[in-house]
């Protein structure tokens, strides 16, 4: 079945691309209230996808999620490599080929809950869950993608004042306070980058 298709290399290539670009800076938010290795943790996986990029790009868009989602639960490590992986082997399983709007609302919605089983955590916590559900709802409620991104954007913001009360930073208590979640802030970019390449889905 011939079933791939010609955007998935580029979505892939851009989605890593700018993970990667902005690894210092997740790094930095990292150090701020976690242990500083958010940026080379994401840096490591999406290095790895882009690495596979060819194989990826051969297969539809359920397998290469899966795939994806593989690499990142071997490369990326720490809390959010589990989380990330699991969010996109949950997304290749739930998806439709070739995906739709509607799909692709459907299949976050199942990936977003599998990261919620996975890490115990719901949101309200400061963690990436504070910008995935918001923007997973945005996109059900058939916001346009530009919209989706506006609402990522504002969610993650808005980590700055929450107190963690997950993961690492939930060490700290209040002194979680007053910095964005490293993990909200490359889910942004991770939800930027594909609403910006989906802007032509219907
Ligand atoms: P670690 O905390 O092990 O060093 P990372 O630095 O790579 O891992 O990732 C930290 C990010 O992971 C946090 O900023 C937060 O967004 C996310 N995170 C941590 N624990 C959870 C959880 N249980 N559920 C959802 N996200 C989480
Ligand atoms: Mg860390």
């Amino acid at each position: 079945m011939s079933d791939t298709d010609p955007r998935l290399r580029d979505i892939f290539e851009a989605t890593a691309q700018a993970v990667i670009a902005h690894a210092d800076e997740l790094t930095e938010l990292d150090a701020a209230i976690g242990d500083g290795d958010h940026g080379h943790n994401m840096k490591r996986g999406m290095q790895a996808v882009l690495d596979e990029l060819d194989t990826l790009a051969a297969k539809p868009w359920d397998e290469a999620l899966k795939a994806a989602g593989m690499q990142l639960v071997m490369k990326v490590g720490g809390a959010s490599g589990p989380l990330y992986g699991t969010l996109f082997m949950t997304l290749g399983k739930s998806l439709d080929t070739p995906p739709t709007r509607e799909g692709v609302a459907a299949a976050l919605k199942a990936a977003i809950e599998a990261v919620m089983a996975r890490g115990k955590a719901t949101p309200g916590q400061k963690t990436m869950l504070d910008v995935l559900v918001p923007a997973s709802e945005a996109l059900a409620a058939g916001r346009p993608p530009a919209e989706v991104a506006e609402v990522a954007r504002e969610a993650c913001a808005a980590t700055k004042d929450m107190l963690a009360t997950k993961g690492r930073a939930s060490f700290l208590g209040e002194r979680s306070i007053g910095h964005i979640d490293p993990g909200a802030r490359s889910s942004q970019i991770l939800i930027e980058t594909i609403a910006g390449k989906f802007g032509d889905v219907k």
